[in-house]
């Protein structure tokens, strides 16, 4: 959280005289009392001005009033008269001191007040009573005024009157009334002060002051305080203004603090978000790590991680001279599955095998996918033996059968192996070598083969043969012998198997077990069946035509059995040469059959395919569950040669033929045996029941021109 932005303020307690009021009142109060006393003053000023007028005036007067009244007694020389005059003046207000003066400056009466201040100092500071000193000593004093008139009579002076005059009590009162006036100036002065300041502060600074602490409490933040001002003046709108604009920051506040509130909750929002979608990342990248490392269906490490682990595991054995063995395994027949129960299923299969693989490995050990139906493994410090130990565990763990949406299959694999140093100083090398083992493997018959460098130009130049495997097809330059199965009980041939032969220009003749392995591989198996089925069938016609009814066995593959157009292709050539489909045996392995045996029994169903007879080949090398067999229209079985051929002075294979025999017997089967060489192998399969053979013994395959004099001599030489 930010720090709180707002500064609070606090109202300061004023003295008067600081206050805008108390100044106020004192400017006012000022103004007011300097105006008025100038103005008393002025006033007294004045008066006192004219009260000097007019004693001017009365000294004048009452000098030449003394004057005149004087002359008569002067002339008359009448003292008692003067003194009368002299009274008279001096009985006047004001009038301090009346003298008549000789021409030689003597009195010839006087007249002194002798409680006028003045009189008393003047006599004081005089030593003598002369009166023309007293009257120059008067005449001095400012505040007295002095007149003093000649007494004239016809043009001679016969004395001079004096009068003094003194202002000073009017003046006093003077004074004093300026002062009452200055004092009550002084209190009006007050109380108008007070009551300015009284209206002052009650309609100007209480508005005021409650203006300054509403704005107090807006700059703390204290909002609803309304402030009123009675009235309707400047005041009373700047207080409603000031409420309005209260409201208006409250309600401005109230948006931003909504807004920061908002801001606040945005940002939190934000901020999850954002450790969401990291979270979310980092989970992603961390399956983006895993998912560039493991194989997405089987989620067994991918070719690179096991490539890695590989390399890994080599540097390890060159670094402690150990071995390190790698295995290539592919499944036998994949692609079939897949083709007739669909990729849903053959994902599902690679899953299960995926998860049997490993359980038959070590925790050291690794198995990724290197692609489509080919594993591999990783077997560090294994020498070639440990290894193909492992290899066989693997296909142990393969052989139960899998259980797929109302499917149950079974399906082997093939496994090579190379190994570290042996075969190989690095991944490539091995893998390459493992991959060449894995072929041989096929061709084994299921038995895991260790990389043989010996054997090695085969695959180098398998893709070579692959491309002249097109051409001689597409050139009609394969052939078909026949070799006779001869039926012991008879010794009559019925059956001779259709066998394909290559002769290449360059590596002359290929054995079909290689050959028709490399077709497997691809589409080109089709072709080859075709090619077989429309040969035969011509062929058939043929001997037909030269009155022999042969049933021909031909080999099929996994591939063409689940054909759809198998069906229509026997169709059509069977009535484009008149032939009937029941003059045909199909042979089919049995991984063929187990690998999908619910859609074999399906296919042979189909009407024209049903009356082809069928046998199984290489009976005994696969894993065919019982329950399958029956439920398919088959004749027979061909027990593998691999049997047959070591059965002599070999307890186990006589055993196996034996076992063959009486399970295929019980189950209506008829029972051929291939690879009979040795009449010694003929009359012990003889023994054993066995009820046809074909072999070396009798005859190889042979070309068609060249079979029916080899049947005559078979049948002529066993009759
Ligand atoms: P197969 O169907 O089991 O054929 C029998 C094989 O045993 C043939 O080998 C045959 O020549 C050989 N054989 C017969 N008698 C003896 C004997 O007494 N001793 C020994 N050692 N071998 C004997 P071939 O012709 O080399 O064929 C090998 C395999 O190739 C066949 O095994 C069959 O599975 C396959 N094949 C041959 N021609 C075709 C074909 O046209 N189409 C398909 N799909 N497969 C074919
Ligand atoms: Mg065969
Ligand atoms: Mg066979």
């Amino acid at each position: 959280m930010s720090e709180d932005p707002i500064k609070y303020t606090v109202i300061k307690k004023r003295r008067v005289l600081n206050s805008l009021g108390g100044q106020m009142v004192l400017l006012m109060s000022g103004i007011l009392l300097i105006a008025m006393i100038t103005n008393a003053y002025l006033q007294f000023r004045d008066e006192v001005f004219t009260m000097e007028q007019v004693l001017n005036v009365r000294a004048q007067s009452l000098g030449q009033v003394l004057a005149s009244v004087s002359i008569e007694s002067l002339v008359e020389y009448d003292v008692q008269k003067l003194n009368k005059n002299i009274e008279a003046v001096t009985s006047q207000s004001q009038v301090v001191h009346a003298v008549i003066l000789d021409t030689r400056g003597n009195s010839l009466t006087t007249f002194l007040d002798l409680n006028d201040i003045y009189i008393q100092n003047t006599l004081n500071n005089l030593n003598n009573v002369d009166s023309a000193a007293i009257v120059n000593e008067l005449d001095k004093i400012p505040e007295l005024v002095t007149y003093k008139v000649p007494v004239m009579s016809d043009g001679t002076m016969l004395a001079q009157a004096v009068v003094v005059l003194d202002n000073s009590e009017y003046v006093a009162a003077s004074a004093e009334k300026f002062e009452e006036k200055v004092l009550s100036t002084l209190f009006i002065g007050l109380f108008v002060g007070m009551g300015i300041y009284f209206v002052f502060s009650r309609h100007i600074l209480a508005p005021i002051q409650a203006l300054s602490e509403g704005a107090n409490k807006i700059a703390n933040s204290e909002f609803g305080h309304e402030i009123q001002v009675k009235g309707d003046t400047e005041l009373s709108d700047l207080s409603a203004n000031f409420n309005q604009m209260s409201e208006n920051i409250e309600l401005l506040i109230a948006d931003r603090d909504a807004a920061l509130k908002d801001l606040e909750d945005l940002n939190k929002e934000l901020e999850k978000r954002v450790q969401d979608r990291t979270i979310e990342l980092q989970a992603l990248n961390t399956e983006i790590a895993r998912q560039a490392m493991h194989d997405p269906l089987t989620e067994l490490p991918n070719r690179t991680l096991l490539v890695e682990r590989l390399r890994q595991n080599i540097y390890l054995a060159k670094r402690n001279e150990k071995q390190v063995a790698f295995l290539m395994l592919d499944l036998n027949n994949f692609k079939e599955v897949n083709d007739t129960l669909g990729h849903p299923q053959g994902d599902r299969l690679l899953l299960d095998v995926a998860s049997r693989l490993p359980t038959a490995l070590r925790q050291s050990d690794t198995v990724g996918r290197l692609g489509g139906d080919e594993f591999g493994i990783v077997l560090p410090e294994a020498d070639g033996r440990q290894a193909i130990e492992v290899a066989k565990k693997v296909l142990a763990s393969l052989e139960p059968s899998f259980e797929l949406d109302e499917q149950v299959v079974s399906i082997g694999a093939s496994i090579g192996i190379a190994l570290y140093p042996e075969h190989g100083e690095d991944d490539a090398s091995l893998i390459r070598h493992a991959d060449i083992a894995m072929y041989d493997a096929k061709k084994n018959k299921g038995e895991p083969c260790l990389y043989d460098p010996e054997a090695d130009h085969y695959t180098t130049a398998r893709l070579a043969l692959m491309t002249d495997l097109r051409h001689a097809v597409e050139n009609d330059e394969l052939q078909l012998y026949y070799q006779p199965q001869v039926e012991l009980s008879t010794r009559k041939v019925l059956t001779v198997e259709a066998l394909s032969r290559w002769d290449h220009p360059e590596h002359g003749n290929i054995s079909p077990g290689e050959f028709i392995l490399l077709a497997e591989s691809s589409d080109l198996i089709r072709s080859i069946s075709d090619w077989v089925l429309e040969k035969t069938i011509s062929q058939i016609a043929k001997w037909q035509a030269q009155g022999a009814d042969i049933v021909v066995s031909l080999n099929l593959s996994a591939r063409d059995l689940l054909n759809p157009s198998l069906s229509d292709t026997i169709k059509s050539l069977c009535e484009k040469h008149d032939v009937s489909p029941s003059l045909l045996k199909i042979e089919v392995t049995e991984s063929v059959i187990m690998s999908n045996p619910e859609k074999v029994i399906d296919v042979l169903e189909d009407p024209i395919l049903s009356q082809v007879n069928y046998a199984i080949d290489d009976f005994g090398t696969g894993y065919s569950s019982l329950s399958y067999l029956k439920k398919l229209p088959i004749n027979e079985v061909k027990i593998d040669k691999s049997f047959v051929l070591d059965m002599i002075g070999n307890a186990e294979d006589t055993s196996i033929v034996r076992s063959v025999i009486e399970l295929a017997h019980n189950l209506g089967y008829t029972v051929v045996a291939e690879g009979v060489e040795t009449e010694q192998t003929l009359t012990q399969l003889e023994l054993l029941g066995c009820n046809v053979v074909q072999g070396f013994y009798f005859s190889p395959a042979v070309e068609a021109d060249a079979l029916l004099d080899v049947i005559k001599t078979i049948e002529r030489d066993s009759a």
